[in-house]
């Protein structure tokens, strides 16, 4: 597979007026055509910094402070973080690269009908307007909803509903990478059903090639994506393939998080429920060597002095932890 999206030591950080968040911190991976990658971790572990990175949404105080990220557009890699997040925002928002952000039921203006977003999509890519909305009336049949409520304002739609509409509005020009933040969280089980059967369908027909899911709940992960990477306190902690990585977590973190977990997956059901001791730590001044080595019931002296790397231990599996490193020594 052709890789979509490379991230290459990227940091990106809140930069306030004294101290900065260190919230992406070193981050390297690749997306590939045709893979839905999990993205899991803890509230505040930078998922969320790392979609605004993703699709260069550098609102301050965020400030992309290192790295690289490119993106395939048409064969070519082209390199988003030397462009502005206009320069961004105008050639590949929505085109190229799409967002379903947290809480979308709410992205959508309650006083603005929904085919204004659609005009307004096509004047801003210099497409024909009539031509679109009638995409749009078919995207909205093909996510469950009837073609003629783009007539109609998001206050008149339920919350599912709403979000549904927003990602037909968001795929209307078929961008490459779906980028979707928690999108389930705030659904009920029935509305985090379809939502998930509607991103699969959209992935399946070629709507869009990847998807990014960003999410707490390993079980959705489980169930949609190829390949999972784990974060902690704004590092990449392990990247793997979902079926490897849920038979055998290796770095202490993921080992911990599975076990903390309530999933309906027996088998992770079965190493029962554990908490990691401890809380994440905080960013503006983490923790040196392995950020995790104050939480970390393996930590040995190498871990609070330098900084475990993420590496490839067997092929396709990454993992940062110097448990699984001869060079510690
Ligand atoms: Fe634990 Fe050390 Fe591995 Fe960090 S590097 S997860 S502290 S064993």
């Amino acid at each position: 597979k052709e890789i979509l999206l490379k991230a290459e030591n990227v940091r990106a950080y809140y930069k306030l007026e004294k101290v900065s968040v260190k919230a992406v911190d070193g981050l390297s991976f690749e997306i590939l055509e045709d893979e839905v990658i999990g993205v899991v971790g803890e509230s505040g572990c930078g998922k969320t910094t790392l979609s605004n990175v993703i699709f260069m949404n550098m609102v301050k105080p965020l400030t992309l402070v290192d790295g690289k990220i490119f993106l395939r557009v048409n064969g070519e890699f082209v390199e988003l973080s030397s462009m502005t997040r206009d320069e961004v925002k105008r050639k590949f928002w929505g085109k190229e690269i799409t967002i379903i952000p947290q809480a979308a039921m709410n992205a959508l203006m309650p006083t603005i009908r929904m085919e204004k977003y659609v005009r307004h999509l096509a004047e801003s890519h210099g497409i024909d307007e009539e031509e679109l909305l009638e995409k749009a009336r078919r995207r909205f049949e093909e996510v469950g909803l009837d073609p003629l409520w783009i007539k109609r304002y998001p206050f008149e739609l339920s919350g599912g509903m709403r979000q549904r509409a927003v990602i037909a509005i968001a795929t209307i020009l078929n961008p490459s990478l779906l980028i979707a933040d928690e999108p389930t969280s705030a659904l009920d089980v029935v509305n985090q059903k379809v939502l998930l059967k509607v991103l699969m369908q959209m992935k399946r027909q070629g709507i869009v090639k990847s998807i990014i899911f960003i999410t707490h709940d390993i079980a959705t992960v489980r169930q949609i994506a190829d390949r999972m990477i784990i974060m902690y306190a704004g590092k990449i902690v392990e990247f793997a393939p979902v079926e490897s990585l849920l038979e055998k977590p290796l770095h202490p973190y993921t080992q911990g998080l599975f076990n903390s977990v309530l999933t309906p997956e027996p088998e992770v059901k079965k190493r029962g429920i554990t908490s990691i001791p401890g809380a994440p730590p905080n960013l503006i001044n983490p923790p040196s060597g392995c950020r995790f080595h104050p939480r970390c019931p393996h930590a040995m002296d190498v871990c609070k002095e330098k900084e475990p790397p993420l590496t490839e231990i067997e092929p396709g599996r990454r993992v940062a932890c110097w448990l699984y490193m001869e060079e510690r020594a």
